[in-house]
């Protein structure tokens, strides 16, 4: 008894025994329920294991001790602490914790801060130090760059950012007084996440 339809795909899809692409026009067999596989497999062949998705590329950004310990003094008050940074050349690079709902809680997810849509997931840094890169949007070396420097001293890096703009590194808010833009962050935060500010240099 044959069930299965022999046609020439109509729609590219994915074939259910060998998971390939199925381009348009190629000779298939299909059933309703089943779905499309090349004709050349037949009607009795069962489905061949799903490849494992590719792991993503890495690249050792290092420890990131340090910034663990501001975000975890910065949980205490808020519920999303993150850093944000300029890059050398003008673009922003966004630093937030993973919520528990996350793929993979607690670790460092790094964007380039812009809306759903428009924003981009370079990738996010496990507590080892290791960065899981992005499959569409990469981090570029001056990325790493950025952030291997943010791992050595994340306090220092993220204030410079602060300065450089005049806007807090951790809420985006406007430095208005001048002890705020010699540090690079205000008064709120620099209690939220436990840093110095309002001594004299
Ligand atoms: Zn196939
Ligand atoms: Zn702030």
């Amino acid at each position: 008894m044959k069930n299965m339809k022999s046609m020439a795909a109509k729609f590219p899809g994915t074939c259910a025994i060998c998971h390939e692409r199925i381009e348009v026009g190629e000779p298939i067999l299909w059933e309703s329920g089943k779905g499309a596989r090349h004709a050349i497999h037949g009607e009795e062949a069962v489905a061949l294991p799903k490849p494992e998705a590719k792991a993503l590329d890495t690249v050792e950004v290092g420890d990131l001790a340090g910034v663990y310990e501001l975000f975890e003094k910065a949980r205490q008050h808020l519920k999303f602490p993150k850093v944000v940074l300029m890059l050398p050349s003008g673009g922003i690079l966004k630093l937030s914790v993973a919520g528990p709902k996350a793929k993979k809680p607690g670790t460092i997810n790094v964007t380039n801060g812009a809306a759903f849509g428009v924003g981009k997931w370079f990738g996010r840094i496990l507590q080892s130090g290791t960065m899981e890169q992005g499959r569409r949007d990469q981090p570029t070396s001056e990325m790493i760059d950025l952030l291997r420097m943010f791992a050595k001293a994340p306090a220092d890096t993220a204030a410079a950012f602060g300065k450089l703009t005049g806007k807090c590194c951790f809420c985006n808010t406007a430095l208005t007084d001048e002890k705020s833009t010699d540090v690079g962050y205000g008064p709120v935060c620099a209690g939220h996440y436990g840093l110095p500010w309002g001594k004299a240099a």
